[in-house]
């Protein structure tokens, strides 16, 4: 099937200026745009045409060798003569026409290895403290964060040095022919705008310091040390640049009672030796809460009771992880007179005598096991 011709899908003309670009691709991805048109494969391609039809008009090298040799100028040289570009893409580049408050500006060009981006804000690092409890069962946290954003009353105005490019292309003679190259402008810093007018209270760049509240969704599952992003929630940027993200570091609070391993948890369960001898009943801790299990009688010391499902979820998804719950029988260090007597009494019987079974595994076959 031929290409369409880009300046087609886009519905300009081959003098359309890069402000009259973005606006025409700003309402062709705005009318085709997945959210509108939900399970629409037409709709969908369309999209993607005009978000590469977009990626190469508005950029001064590529429109120029597409307008010397139309879509031949891309064809095997890593350009779109291929797949063209998914979805991710161009959320990724262009996410910000749908979002952004500006007709015109925009600092998308660039070519090869040298993508210029669109002006992106700060991003901002936070700590955020859980407990096993909401580590296990995710949790949503609201967070008090000192962000940048662009003060009210503050206008941007299209630069005049780039007109609004955010890049200024210089076309030189050489024997080779004619070159072309482009720089950021230094004038606005490649954002394509300047600011208008600004509150006292503001940045150079029209920003002030406001404390915002953030809901952070956390997913069942987190590690310490594992960070989540929550886009868009950093500094903003000035003008119609994009605002950096929420970089949060999750801190696991250690458990008083169960120790984590991966998914696993782990609890220490002391029982006495008379409880151990006749069998009992014993509460422990759990991430969803206190669950009583049955000792049987008789338990070993070292017996590892699987309680299947009570870990931690896997944060890929793969199910959960169990709690183990690891006995110890503890041996009293003091008895009473007639306690002694007792025992004394009973050091030759052959109820007391060790006769592991062979179905009761060793300390290091428990080990093995566990982590099977
Ligand atoms: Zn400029």
């Amino acid at each position: 099937m031929a290409k369409q011709d880009y300046y087609d899908v886009l519905k300009i003309s081959k003098s359309a200026t890069a402000i009259e670009i973005k606006k025409a691709y700003r309402k062709k991805a705005l009318k085709y745009h997945p959210d509108k048109n939900p399970n629409d494969k037409a709709a969908e391609e369309k999209f993607k045409q005009a978000a590469e039809a977009y990626e190469v008009l508005s950029d001064p090298d590529k429109k120029a060798r597409y307008d010397q040799f139309g879509h031949q100028a891309f064809d095997g040289s890593g350009g779109f003569g291929g797949g063209g570009m998914n979805m991710d893409d161009i959320f990724s580049q262009f996410g910000d026409i749908f979002g952004g408050a500006f007709g015109g500006g925009g600092g998308f060009s660039g070519f090869g290895g040298q993508r210029q981006r669109v002006v992106k804000g700060s991003n901002l690092r936070i700590r955020v403290k859980l407990t096993l409890e909401e580590i296990a069962n995710g949790v949503e946290k609201k967070i008090k964060v000192k962000r940048k954003k662009q003060a009210k009353g503050t206008t941007y105005k299209t630069c005049t040095t780039c007109n609004g490019a955010g890049q200024v292309t210089r076309v030189t003679n050489t024997i080779l022919g004619r070159m072309q190259t482009s720089a950021p402008c230094h004038t606005c810093g490649g954002a394509g705008q300047i600011i208008d007018k600004k509150p006292a209270d503001a940045d150079a760049q029209g920003l002030i310091i406001a404390e915002e509240t953030v809901s952070i969704k956390i997913p069942a599952g987190v590690v310490d040390g594992m960070q989540l992003k929550v886009s868009g929630k950093g500094n903003e940027a000035p003008g119609n640049g994009i605002p950096g993200d929420l970089l949060v570091a999750i801190q696991e609070i250690n458990h008083p009672t169960l120790k984590r391993e991966g998914d696993n948890l782990h609890y220490d369960l002391y029982v006495s030796l008379p409880d151990a001898i006749l069998g009992t009943s014993k509460e422990i801790d759990t991430v969803t809460g206190k669950v009583r299990i049955k000792i049987e009688t008789g338990v070993q010391s070292g017996k590892i009771l699987r309680l299947r499902g009570k870990g931690i979820p896997s944060i890929n998804g793969y199910g959960k992880g169990d709690l183990l719950v690891h006995i110890n029988v503890w041996t009293p260090k003091t008895l009473n007179k007639q306690q002694r007597e007792f025992f004394e009494n009973n050091l030759d019987d052959e109820h007391f005598e060790p006769k592991p079974e062979s179905t009761d595994r060793s300390f290091f076959e428990k080990v093995k096991d566990m982590f099977s």
